[in-house]
């Protein structure tokens, strides 16, 4: 049998285990809180067999293996408990599993707290916006293990990026909007560096198709030239990202600077004063050894030279008693 997502490892699980149909109306997420990779947890659904099941696995390197055919139904969401999400109430008593998409993601940690790889969030976004554009379901029909079961699944999907999920699939994965993996409380624009954008240069980011690993270097400053390559551009605000930098003045508002034309700008003055600092250095070098050998004589001892050579010729050469009078 063929995996119906491509790229996927299959590890089915015997079909006598699964629901004879799915309609697709539903994606469910989940953590394992155990095992280490998504073969391992394929091999435990097909051991347990007959028993729980889901169609997908996600592995902490972003490995999906597919348990169960798209068209059947896995055994990983039987049963809504109370308090569950009234979501889940328009399906009235038909089995859950016959109407929901269940995806495992590798979790070691009992309490589903360790962190998701990038590789493993690359992966699972992808698939699950692949699985929503292929039925048609909607972001606000993919829903955590915890809406079903929020008191014995309290810790399902635990710390998975649900919100980052629900915003990517609403881009229909672009990244418009808020870059994957940073966060955006309506002021504040936050990287995955914690570091901070806000105002224009937040309004910016945006709104301009943002790399999600574009992060800011520091925050927004003050600078008197924001281009040395320009100076009739003045000063303004500017901040630095990893590929970008993003200035602000009043006359023009926020705009993109030449980078890459001030890179070679400030590249060119480097190759060109860094040899004349070099000469410098050695002419300073220079000068503090003169100063030094200056400093180490001692005017006594020379005070003292001077009268003793004055004496050996007393009754001798005149020139050498000017000389030894002669002020220093
Ligand atoms: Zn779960």
């Amino acid at each position: 049998m063929n995996v119906d997502y491509p790229g996927a490892l299959p590890m089915w699980v015997p079909e006598n285990d699964l629901f004879t149909t799915n309609t697709h109306q539903a994606i469910v997420i989940h953590k394992t809180a155990s095992g280490t990779t998504a073969q391992e947890i394929g091999q435990y659904f097909i051991n347990v067999s007959p028993g729980p099941s889901v169609h997908y696995v996600v592995g902490l390197d972003g490995t999906i293996v597919q348990c169960a055919p798209e068209s059947l139904g896995a055994g990983g969401n039987c049963c809504s408990e109370q308090g569950h999400d009234t979501f889940w109430d328009q399906f009235g008593t038909i089995n859950l599993n016959t109407v929901t998409l269940s995806i495992e993601h590798v979790d070691p940690s009992p309490t589903n707290s360790t962190p998701c790889p990038q590789a493993q969030i690359d992966a699972s976004f992808k698939l699950v916006l692949y699985l929503a554009q292929k039925y048609h379901i909607a972001p606000d029909h993919i829903k955590p293990h915890s809406s079903l079961d929020p008191i014995s699944r309290a810790h399902c999907p635990g710390n998975y990026p649900f919100a980052d999920l629900i915003n990517y699939v609403k881009q229909g994965g672009e990244s418009m909007g808020v870059p994957l993996n940073w966060h955006d409380d309506g002021t504040t624009l936050t990287a995955p560096n914690g570091v901070a954008v806000r105002l224009g240069f937040r309004d910016f980011v945006l709104s301009h198709g943002w790399d999600a690993g574009n992060w800011p270097l520091a925050v927004e400053q003050g600078v008197t030239l924001l281009e040395a390559s320009n100076p009739s551009l003045g000063g303004g605000t500017q901040q630095l990202f990893r590929w970008i930098m993003l200035a602000y003045t009043p006359a023009r508002g926020v705009f993109m600077e030449w980078s890459v034309v001030e890179l070679a700008f400030v590249r060119g003055q480097l190759a060109t004063y860094y040899p004349q600092v070099k000469v410098l250095q050695a002419e300073v070098d220079s000068l503090k050894q003169q100063l030094a050998q200056q400093t180490g004589l001692d005017p006594a001892k020379v005070a003292d030279r001077l009268s003793a050579i004055g004496l050996e010729s007393s009754n001798g050469n005149q020139r050498i008693q000017q000389l030894v009078n002669q002020p220093l």
